[in-house]
């Protein structure tokens, strides 16, 4: 479905790159850290396999953080856009980026909210996907009663 080589750019344009072939399994995560490295209620993180996705500029200029979980966050020192993730066992299986640092629409939608236990309190989700409260396929998040 995303056959076509589409690509994404930190705020200011010296990290460039290109994907292909997006995952269709897309989720929004509202975990403290993507909350705290967005600065946002949910961060989208796209996965694709490493050979669909190229850097086109700006790669030795990447900066990290590595969290106490041991995931790295990656981002842009000049404009400080959030650009990719890494897990913590370092597997480069797939490449996770964010997904609205894409630079057109991708023709892909999340399909599922994970860590909604965290999710910020003026946050809420009334899109129908499903809300899981840890990972994908943990128990299902239910609001809690006013008087909580
Ligand atoms: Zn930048
Ligand atoms: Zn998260």
């Amino acid at each position: 479905m995303t056959k076509k080589w589409m690509n994404g750019s930190c705020l200011c344009g010296e990290i460039t790159y290109q994907v292909k072939d997006i995952s269709e399994r897309l989720s929004n995560c509202h975990c403290k850290m993507c909350r705290k490295f967005h600065g946002a209620a949910y961060a989208t993180y796209a996965a694709v396999t490493p050979e669909n996705f190229n850097f086109l500029s700006g790669e030795t200029l990447i900066a990290a953080y590595q969290a106490p979980n041991g995931t790295t966050r990656k981002f842009c020192p000049n404009c400080g856009t959030s650009l990719f993730f890494e897990s913590a066992t370092g597997s480069n299986d797939h490449v996770y980026f964010a997904l609205s640092t894409l630079d057109a629409a991708a023709a892909i939608k999340p399909s599922a909210h994970i860590f909604t236990k965290y999710k910020a309190d003026w946050s809420f989700v009334d899109d129908g996907l499903p809300c899981y409260e840890e990972e994908r396929g943990s128990s299902l998040y239910t609001k809690k009663a006013a008087s909580d």
